[in-house]
């Protein structure tokens, strides 16, 4: 029987303490995986400050199947995934977390849809506990606003673990845009996609590098990466606005007429230009977000520079 080969992209940032956690967890799925099917991890040290890299030098001299690549500096998760994506050379591929968020032993599962005929199986949280309430109520806020502009489907609580065939990642390699917004690239190509729902975990150990204004920031880069949304509803607040005037000239014009001069009404004055002068800047900033993202786009800067890679 030919032999299969599961690629396992794993991001590591600052991880000393859960990588061998990690390994122990799958290499446990691993030999209840159906017989044939082989694992290849690739780990993407994103320019860890803590041990990290010694403990990858050292599990990768343990395992022959486990491998490394190593960043000059962190890049991002984003950099890391498409680093490992471009690296991982097996017939199915994975994404995971290092923290075991992400259960290993779905992947017995995941296999089998596989198996069925699906191109991807991704994987859902089915609630949010363990997580501040805060956060909870501004995710589902995010994926309501983005659902309704975006042509690009995001689900509400999908994570980036998921099982891929080669066919879907070289695909997905396809999109070369510096800006990575993964969620929803990968919903962006499209393929025969299926679900399974599981419930939050807790970190094994580490702590998390997402602060509410990081997701904030992040939040906002996925409405300026798959919709063009924020740039119409400058356009329609400038349209607006501009009939609005035409109605308020109109009005002084003919109160003039019939009252005669006044000098009364400044305020409101002060108080309209404000405002016009408020939707303007606004307007401004949407559009030079946009530019911002074309300007990183045109440099074509490497996404991730590696400095040390295992044999
Ligand atoms: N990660 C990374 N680069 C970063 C931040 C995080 O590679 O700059 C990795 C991290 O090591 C982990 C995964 O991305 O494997 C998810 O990170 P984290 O657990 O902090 O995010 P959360 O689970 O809270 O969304
Ligand atoms: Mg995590």
């Amino acid at each position: 029987m030919a032999l299969e080969k599961l690629s396992v992209v794993v991001p590591c940032y600052n991880e000393e303490e859960t990588i061998r956690l990690f390994l122990t967890e799958s290499q446990l799925v691993e030999s209840k995986m159906k017989q044939g099917v082989i694992f290849d991890y690739i780990f993407v040290n994103d320019g860890s400050t803590d041990k990290t890299l010694e403990v990858l030098r050292q599990v990768s001299k343990e395992f022959d199947n486990v491998h490394y690549l190593s960043f000059s500096r962190n890049f991002g998760k984003e950099a890391a995934l498409l680093a490992g994506l471009e690296a991982a050379d097996g017939d199915f591929v994975t994404v995971m977390d290092v923290d075991l968020q992400d259960p290993p032993e779905m992947l017995l599962d995941m296999y089998q849809k596989i198996k069925e005929g699906y191109d991807v199986v991704g994987t859902r949280r089915s609630d949010r506990k363990g997580e501040p309430a805060l956060r909870s109520i501004f995710s589902k806020l995010f994926y309501k606003m983005i659902n309704s502009v975006s042509d690009t489907e995001l689900l509400d609580g999908t994570r980036d673990f998921r099982l891929m065939t080669r066919q879907v990642v070289a695909n997905i390699l396809r999109l070369n845009e510096v800006n990575r917004f993964s969620k929803g690239i990968f919903s962006w190509v499209g393929f025969n996609v299926t679900y399974l729902p599981y419930e939050n975990r807790q970190r094994i150990a580490g702590r998390t590098t997402w602060t509410f204004w990081s997701l904030v920031r992040y939040s906002i880069d996925g409405f300026v990466n798959f919709s063009e949304a924020p740039l119409n509803l400058a356009t329609w607040a400038g349209i607006c606005s501009f009939f609005l005037s035409l109605f308020g000239i109109l009005f002084v014009v003919i109160r003039k007429i019939t009252f005669g001069g006044s000098i009364s009404g400044w305020a409101s004055l002060v108080t309209i230009i404000l405002f016009i002068g408020g939707l303007q800047l606004l307007a401004l900033g949407i559009i030079g977000k946009y530019l911002a993202k074309i300007f990183l786009e045109t440099k074509k800067r490497p996404i991730y520079i590696i400095k040390e890679k295992s044999q």
